[in-house]
C-alpha cells in the first residue's frame, strides 16, 4: 500500500456510524466509545489478573488540538489525554480505563469525583468475586473510600518510605536444600511461628495442648537462611514465600 492510500484510509476510518440515532454525542469521545468498551471488555475476558492491582493515571501522548487535551507537570509526556488506568502490577496489563474528560456527574456524592472514578473503575472486578490488593497513591485515598473497599494500609505510607519487600516474598532461586556440614536438627520456621502465635494468644496452655506443634526439619532456604518444612501436604515453604503473615 502507498503511502497516500495509506493516509487517505487512515483519513476515512470510523469507528461508529455518524448517522446512528441511538449515539450519544454529548459524550467527548463518542467517535471512538464502542471501540474503547469493546476492548476493555476483551482485556477482561481473555485474562483474570492476579491478586495485586494498581491504579494510577496515565497519558496518552497526543499532538491534535482536542478538548480534552490535559497537561500534568509530574508526566514524562506532559500534553496528552489523560487517562485512569487499573493494572495488574506484575504485567502492567490493563484490567480497566476510563479516559479524563473534565467534571463528570458522580453517583456518590460524599465519594467526590476521584473516589467515584475508583469505584467505577473497580466494579470491573466485582465479578471476579475475588479479594484484590489494589496499591494507589495517596491521592486517591478519601476516608469513606477507603471503608467502602476496605483499607489494608499498616500505615501511612509516604514517597521515600516505602517498606522494602522481604527478601523471601521476592520470587528468585529458592530452593531446598539439605545443607551438608549440618547435623542437627532443625526447627520449621513457619510452624514454630504458628506455635509461639497460639501460645501469645493463649498464655498458660500447655505445649500438649497447642494444636501447632513444632516440627522437625533438615531442609532449608539458603537465600532466605530458614530451615522450613517440605513434608507431603505441608504448606510451610509456600507459605513462607509467598504470605505477609505466613503463620496465618
Ligand atoms: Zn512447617
Ligand atoms: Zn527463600
Amino acid at each position: 500500500m502507498t503511502r497516500d492510500r495509506f493516509l487517505t484510509l487512515w483519513t476515512f476510518l470510523h469507528v461508529v456510524d455518524e448517522a446512528d440515532t441511538d449515539i450519544d454525542k454529548t459524550d467527548r469521545i463518542y467517535k471512538v466509545r464502542p471501540f474503547l468498551n469493546y476492548l476493555l471488555h476483551k482485556f477482561r475476558q481473555y485474562y483474570q489478573p492476579r491478586q495485586h492491582l494498581s491504579l494510577d493515571e496515565g497519558m496518552v501522548p497526543t499532538k491534535n488540538q482536542l478538548a480534552i487535551k490535559q497537561y500534568i507537570k509530574d508526566k514524562p509526556t506532559k500534553w496528552g489525554i489523560k487517562s485512569f488506568l487499573l493494572c495488574e502490577s506484575r504485567t502492567g496489563y490493563i484490567v480497566n480505563a476510563e479516559i479524563y474528560m473534565g467534571a463528570t456527574d458522580v453517583a456518590i456524592q460524599d465519594l467526590g469525583a476521584v473516589g467515584n472514578t475508583v469505584m467505577r473503575l473497580l466494579t470491573s472486578c466485582e465479578k471476579e468475586r475475588k479479594a484484590h490488593i489494589v496499591v494507589m497513591d495517596c491521592y486517591y485515598n478519601s476516608k469513606l473510600c477507603l471503608e467502602l473497599i476496605g483499607d489494608y494500609r499498616s500505615k501511612v505510607i509516604r514517597r521515600g518510605q516505602l517498606e522494602p519487600c522481604p527478601l523471601r516474598l521476592i520470587p528468585g532461586n529458592h530452593w531446598p536444600e539439605i545443607p551438608e556440614e549440618e547435623k542437627s536438627n532443625h526447627m520449621c520456621a513457619v510452624c514454630m511461628e504458628k506455635h509461639n502465635q497460639f501460645n501469645r494468644q493463649n498464655p498458660g496452655v500447655s505445649y500438649k495442648d497447642n494444636p501447632n506443634k513444632k516440627v522437625k526439619t533438615n531442609v532449608w532456604c539458603s537465600l532466605c537462611k530458614k530451615y522450613l518444612c517440605v513434608k507431603y501436604e505441608s504448606t510451610c515453604w509456600v507459605d513462607y514465600h509467598t504470605k505477609v503473615q505466613y503463620w496465618r
